[in-house]
């Protein structure tokens, strides 16, 4: 499986290629060059398959001769060992829960294949050259990858993240592992982090003593094996008559178009709803037909923040940029912080259940589209663990919700991260540490 720069400038590469490049050298997104169906009765006989087949099925045309398939099955077992149960909670809404992974953020499915990915291909090349991930985080992704890829021999990961302005929880999701993960507290905002990693990949200097590679959302191993849990979904679904709509509460919209490679591959979904906060560039652009980036505003679901979704793109490449297909399949709609609150109270009220910020909007998106569609059944993704964002959902259910042991634990841990003040500090760390 070859991998095109969808700024079509850049050579196309291997599977293995693009995950170690990370972006192009022309910036552009990489994407597959062929997605081939599946075999007709593949999504009819579900019931057959446990969550590791389907994942394998799903992600190996795109993994290619790249790791041979013995290992492609280890890789996938070690990157599902949590379970993904969808809880029903009406005749026409369930939600898919992806927060039961080790950060406790769907993000660990994506950040655990591509740890185990480079891991494979540092330990089958001949160059002793140790690969170093650099990650910016503004807090969910940083634990995903600092656990991800714990201990994973031949990768050194460098996370940035800002100071005083991630969770207590995410802080020590990623100051505490040690072993060939390092946190860098830097003294400004989530976007100083990014400029950072943006300047080390372009600072000879730096790119000339070792091999850097990056660990966000844009990487095919993070972004393509999100395709599985639909599936998966999919097959618990009891009453697979009535039209599906899968409802994602998005951001970089990497998790939504991973769902849309699902329905590429012959999954039946009749619809997806992509659900944002008030950072509503792609709503706008499916009005008006202009796309729009602005500088994100801040909300409660703080993971969704973001004013130039990166994958959009990818989504235009799957309907080879007509608008007009595109609307057929996808929808997004915007929802207020005061709506999020509100359907955070209502869905603990009525249906018992408690959902964070993130899958109160996705519940939102979904509810809209149902109410045209009433013919239709749903499946909103919980995207994170409502702890993690436990000031505004106890403020916001009246009701203080139990804190899981592994969590008093991990926040009696010692914090160790290295203060960064600015670019040369950074430098300067990172040439004596190679
Ligand atoms: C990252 C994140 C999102 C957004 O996902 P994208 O793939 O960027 O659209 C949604 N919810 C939570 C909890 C997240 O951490």
């Amino acid at each position: 499986m070859n991998y095109f720069s969808l700024n079509r400038k850049a050579p196309t590469v291997s599977f293995k290629e693009a995950v170690i490049n990370g972006i192009a050298p022309d910036k552009g997104l990489y994407f597959p060059e062929t997605i081939t169906k599946l075999p007709e009765d593949f999504f009819s006989s579900l019931k057959d398959f446990s969550k590791e087949d389907i994942a394998f099925q799903l992600i190996e045309q795109f993994v290619g001769s790249d790791i041979d398939l013995v290992s492609l099955e280890r890789i996938i077992e070690e990157t599902l060992s949590f379970d993904f149960p969808l809880v029903q909670l009406s005749d026409q809404i369930s939600s898919l829960e992806l927060f039961h992974g080790p950060t406790m953020a769907f993000k660990d499915v994506g950040a655990r294949f591509m740890a185990r990915c480079l891991g494979h291909f540092a330990e089958n090349t001949n160059t002793s050259q140790e690969v170093t991930v650099l990650v910016a985080t503004s807090g969910d992704t940083g634990g995903a990858v600092a656990s991800g890829f714990l201990a994973v021999e031949g990768v050194k990961v460098v996370i940035l993240y800002p100071s005083g302005k991630v969770s207590d929880i995410q802080e020590k999701q990623l100051t505490t592992l040690g072993q060939n993960i390092t946190a860098l507290e830097v003294e400004g905002t989530f976007d100083d982090c990014q400029a950072i990693v943006k300047n080390a990949f372009v600072d000879e200097n730096i790119t000339s003593n070792m091999q850097l590679t990056s660990a966000n959302s844009i990487n095919v191993a993070r972004w393509l094996p999100q395709s599985f849990y639909f599936a998966y979904a999919y097959k618990l679904l009891e009453n697979k008559e009535k039209p599906i709509v899968f409802s994602v509460p998005s951001g970089n919209f990497g998790n939504i178009c991973a769902g849309m490679i699902a329905h590429k591959l012959g999954m039946p979904v009749s619809h997806f709803v992509a659900s944002v906060n008030s950072n509503d560039v792609i709503p706008r652009f499916l009005l008006n037909g202009k796309y729009e980036p602005k500088k994100s505003v801040a909300t409660i679901s703080n993971a969704m923040d973001v004013g130039d979704p990166s994958n959009f793109i990818r989504i235009r490449e799957l309907f080879n940029q007509d608008t007009s297909k595109l609307s057929e399949l996808f929808s997004s709609y915007s929802f207020t912080d005061t709506q999020t609150k509100a359907a955070m109270k209502h869905i603990y009220v009525d249906y018992n259940y408690i959902a964070d910020p993130h899958g109160a909007v996705g519940y939102l998106g979904l509810q809209k589209y149902l109410k045209n569609n009433v013919e239709a059944q749903g499946v909103f993704l919980e995207t994170a663990h409502p702890i993690k964002f436990l000031d505004v959902v106890e403020e916001t259910i009246q009701q203080k919700i139990t804190i899981p042991e592994d969590i008093q634990q991990l926040i009696k841990k010692k914090k160790v991260a290295i203060p960064i003040k600015n670019y040369e500090e950074f430098k300067a760390y990172m040439l004596q540490s190679k």
